[in-house]
């Protein structure tokens, strides 16, 4: 079952039973699903349930929690930096993975992967606002987000709420949709993950992108920017530190090291998959 939370009148969040969230951002022509979960629920069908528009599909990252759903729809582009993942996942691998994550019995059928298509725009337009295409090498090396540099914010009644603690109650928002390569804490240790000075780098641009908020894939809230300077500082901080063994206690099981610099109201720390990678 997918959970559908209304953040704003044209942002949907879609949770999906990994706890995956996609987001269908509804413009006046068209509509953007960004991620398409991990492929266990009918994420189409939801989508066809709030909009008839036509929709534009695209995928943060390659990893099999956003992609999985993908096999639903014709088209999903993926940054081609991420294509390599692909031939990692059989399906066999996945079910075996789905069927853990789920209580029912999953049969998964990738297709392989052919509705996957590259990622060859650098922008689109859904008619009543612009989303750009913004490289967000770290997480993984294809790892992309979207950015909104002004997207017409209808906000009505309760959702009003989503934004109280960050405090903006502007008529347009600019936004950044980045999946999981600006998780609070930073994931370097699964498939195609790059190192810790381009997921620094990666920082710098977002810290100089002109944003009021943006939202990641497993926190179902919108950060503020500053919390890119605490990530950032993470980083800078992480030199010599101890790191302590890890262990992802879901599919895809990887055990790495991890180091947590801050707790605050949103912890950040920086997971890597070899104690070498701490040293920046
Ligand atoms: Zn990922």
């Amino acid at each position: 079952m997918i959970q559908v939370s209304k953040y704003l009148d044209n942002v949907y969040v879609l949770q999906d039973q990994a706890m995956s969230n996609s987001i269908l951002v509804i413009g006046k022509k068209r509509a953007l699903l960004f991620d398409t979960g991990c492929g266990m629920d009918a994420i189409r069908e939801v989508v066809e349930s709030i909009t008839d528009l036509p929709l534009l599909v695209i995928l943060s990252h390659g990893h099999f929690d956003h992609i999985g759903g993908s096999c639903q729809f014709d088209c999903a582009y993926l940054a081609k930096e991420d294509r390599v993942i692909l031939e990692e996942y059989d399906d066999e691998l996945i079910n075996v993975w789905l069927n853990e994550l789920s209580d029912k019995s999953i049969h998964f059928k990738s297709n392989g992967w052919k509705q996957i298509k590259d990622l060859d725009f650098h922008e689109f337009d859904l008619g009543d606002c612009i989303g750009k295409i913004i490289p967000l090498s770290g997480h993984s090396k294809g790892s992309i987000g979207v950015y909104f540099p002004s997207l017409k914010i209808r906000l009505k009644g309760k959702n009003r709420n989503n934004f109280r603690s960050i405090g903006v109650y502007f008529p347009s928002l600019k936004i950044l949709l980045a999946a999981d390569a600006l998780s609070p804490v930073m994931c370097m240790m699964f498939l195609n993950h790059t190192s810790l000075e381009e997921q620094l780098d990666t920082l710098y641009k977002v810290q100089n992108l002109d944003i009021n908020a943006f939202i990641t894939s497993h926190s179902p809230v919108w950060f503020d920017k500053s919390l890119i300077d605490r990530m950032i500082l993470c980083i800078q901080n992480c030199k010599g530190k101890r790191f302590h063994p890890y262990q992802y206690p879901k599919p895809p099981h990887v055990s790495g090291y991890i180091y947590v610099d801050s707790i605050e109201e949103e912890p950040v720390g920086l997971i890597v998959e070899s104690e070498d990678m701490s040293i920046v």
